[in-house]
């Protein structure tokens, strides 16, 4: 049975980050059960699609889905009743967590958190524009624990505004004191759509060396895996058996449907996403309509250049058998020094995980047709 995954858009936000891009709305209350219906009439829409398929992930990513409520999330699951254990994910944010709160969404099926502590230094989550202190993220760890979801994920940032290595250095130290089994670390990238996208030119100059960054990436690899956390991918960390299997399908073309307003979905080889608009996402499913913006479907060649370039992020390599990539660019690539090929499998090497945009550039804008 062909195994696919579920990700559910969950728009809400206490407050936009400046650095953010993603659709988010603010938290209206009032807006909640709108998408709730809007999302019902969703899945009743596509739920034909996934007759005899295994669903192996479920996410609920936004936005901040946390501040729907684990009612509005039990409700949700009970549409999908899942027959098997399957990892389902909340995205929530450090100011919210109270251990009552964890407690009701672990009762209503939630078995893993992503936590966005991003930083443990108040001046820079300060300037990242969070609402939360870095004692406040830590805490929100611990209740999270205790709650009973013992799948913790959180997210860093690094190569931030005015950030030091001693100031990394002390976050890496105590992150690496929290009961957590993976995390995201991503470095600040200036997004359009993003505030601080503007602000890039008064930004930039206060952002680490390359060096500096370079060194920042080597020592939370190091701390990291001090902690049992391996570097299973270009950005992510887990404990053995904790690689986020709902990411893991998007590295390797697991098919998923995205539900909720600004959600893509990578279904039978076509791209589509729906519209970044909560009014419009809602007036469109009232009509019975898929509230689609655009849809695509990438010619054979592009479809496998970029497949691949997104699975060779994932550090154990791709199998061979899977992609009939033609001897040059594999060449060329390993010229560069940025692949090894085996019999069997193709790999990243050091120098390749530290370029890999270079080399997803190389293999799906260098090679489209
Ligand atoms: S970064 Fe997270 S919390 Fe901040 S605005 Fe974006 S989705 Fe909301």
């Amino acid at each position: 049975m062909e195994e696919i995954s579920l990700y559910f858009h969950i728009p809400f936000c206490t407050k936009k980050c400046p650095y953010c891009h993603f659709f988010v709305v603010p938290n209206n209350i009032g807006s909640h059960s709108d998408l709730l219906e809007g999302l019902k009439t969703e899945w009743e829409l596509i739920s034909p699609l996934i007759e005899n398929k295994k669903i192996v992930s479920i996410y609920f990513g936004g936005g901040t889905p946390f501040l729907i409520g684990s009612a509005a999330i039990q409700t949700i699951l009970s549409w999908i009743k899942p027959s098997h254990p399957v990892e389902i994910t909340l995205e929530a944010n450090p100011d919210d967590i109270t251990l009552e709160a964890m407690q009701d969404f672990y009762e209503a099926g939630i078995n893993r958190v992503s936590i966005g502590i991003q930083s443990l230094d108040n001046p820079l989550l300060k300037t990242l524009g969070r609402i939360h202190t870095a004692q406040k993220a830590t805490e929100s760890v611990l209740l999270t624990h205790q709650a009973g979801i013992h799948n913790i994920t959180v997210d860093l940032m690094f190569d931030l505004p005015g950030q030091t290595l001693s100031s990394w250095k002390s976050t890496l130290r105590e992150v690496s004191t929290l009961p957590i089994t993976h995390l995201s670390l991503y470095n600040l990238t200036f997004e359009p759509g993003a505030v601080f996208y503007k602000k890039q030119k008064e930004l930039s100059p206060l952002l680490p060396s390359e060096e500096v960054s370079l060194e920042m990436l080597s020592l939370a690899t190091t701390s990291l895996e001090k902690m049992g956390l391996k570097r299973y991918e270009i950005s992510a960390f887990a404990k053995p058996s904790f690689e986020s299997l709902h990411n893991v399908g998007y590295w390797t073309g697991r098919s998923f449907l995205g539900l909720g307003p600004s959600a893509f979905s990578y279904w039978e080889g076509k791209r589509f996403q729906n519209v970044c608009h909560l009014k419009k996402y809602t007036s469109s499913l009232k009509e019975k309509k898929l509230p689609r913006d655009f849809e695509e479907k990438l010619t054979p060649q592009a479809s496998l250049h970029e497949r691949f370039a997104i699975h060779l992020r994932l550090f154990r390599g791709v199998p061979r058998h899977l992609y009939h990539i033609q001897g040059d660019l594999l060449t060329r690539l390993e010229k560069k020094g940025w692949i090894t090929l085996s019999p069997d499998t193709i790999c990243l090497t050091d120098e390749g995980k530290l370029f890999y945009d270079s080399v997803a550039e190389e293999i799906v804008i260098l090679n489209s047709p």
